[in-house]
């Protein structure tokens, strides 16, 4: 695995893969690697693609007063995992290297940005768009790979692709990995007390109860969302945010399911904010 820093040195390395007839799958992270980063790599790395990874806590999907300057970073233990999964190249700039003097263009996105995180976080996913976009443009990679745990991000970076014709990356949506509990995996666990590390499966829980809901045929979007409310009030140290039915694609709140539909959730436990998903079954059409 070759760590490089710069983009030049990036695409450097991915021309010199590339000459050698290998296809790239780019994977975008901030780092702090647990089971589901090592499952993106693993998905990027199937029918033979050289895996780029990047490591970048890009400051500008942060808020003043948001945990930026407390963001686990590791970039010892990441390479080694990294390595481990055998990864090709670690592109790891640093914010001056994105971000240089007199930076001055950035991507701004609506449509499934607006509402859900978009709302708590006003600017998070102009700075995740711009990121990405970057990302995109400096590897052009043949594939790019992203977790379903972000939800409302993929459906953001989905329309941006579209709308900047970076579409001919084909995108990868890996599934949610969770802890054996069900916690969904997080860079920010870490910050969990263990109090609060047992609240924080309410989230999971109310989940799969309204996935059990919907499997068993409730259409009812309302009632689903009511089952997760119900379990997160049912736990003091859990503070809900917001839980909503969406359609997955334009991210715009759904009263039935008809078409793919994900139930996004988001909680405060103690300082921590937690988001979690599922994807619920599109019910048979009659
Ligand atoms: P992050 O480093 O948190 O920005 O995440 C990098 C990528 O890993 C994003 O595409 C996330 O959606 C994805 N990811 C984070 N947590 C999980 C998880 N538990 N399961 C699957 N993908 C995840």
């Amino acid at each position: 695995m070759r760590t490089v820093r710069t983009v030049a040195a990036l695409r450097a390395e991915l021309a010199r893969l590339r000459a050698r007839g290998q296809r790239i799958a780019l994977v975008p992270t901030m780092g702090a690697f647990h089971a589901g980063h090592l499952d993106l790599m693993r998905r990027a790395a199937q029918d033979g693609h050289a895996v780029v990874v990047s490591l970048f806590v890009n400051p500008t999907q942060f808020a003043p007063g948001e945990d930026l300057s407390t963001y686990p970073r590791d970039e010892r233990r990441d390479a080694r995992l990294a390595e481990e999964a055998a990864v090709s190249v670690l592109f790891v700039p640093d914010a001056d290297e994105l971000y240089p003097e007199g930076f001055a263009t950035t991507v701004t996105v609506a449509g499934p940005a607006q509402g859900f995180e978009g709302a708590t976080r006003p600017t998070h996913f102009a700075g995740v768009a711009t990121v990405v976009a970057k990302l995109l443009i400096a590897a052009r990679p043949d594939r790019a790979v992203f977790g379903q745990k972000d939800a409302q991000q993929v459906a953001v970076i989905r329309r941006m692709m579209r709308d900047l014709h970076l579409d001919d990356v084909e995108l990868i949506v890996a599934p949610i990995v969770r802890e054996p509990d069900g916690l969904a995996m997080s860079s920010r666990n870490v910050y969990l007390s263990p109090t609060e590390r047992t609240a924080a499966l309410a989230l999971s829980r109310g989940l799969n109860a309204a996935a059990r809901l919907a499997a068993d045929g409730e259409r009812d979007t309302a009632r689903l969302e009511g089952a997760v409310s119900a379990t997160i009030a049912a736990e003091p140290a859990c503070q809900l945010d917001y839980v909503a039915a969406v359609d997955r694609d334009r991210f715009h709140p759904v009263p039935e399911l008809a078409g793919p539909t994900v139930l996004a959730v988001a909680a405060r436990v103690g300082t921590t904010r937690l988001i979690d998903n599922v994807l619920l079954p599109t019910p048979p059409t009659e």
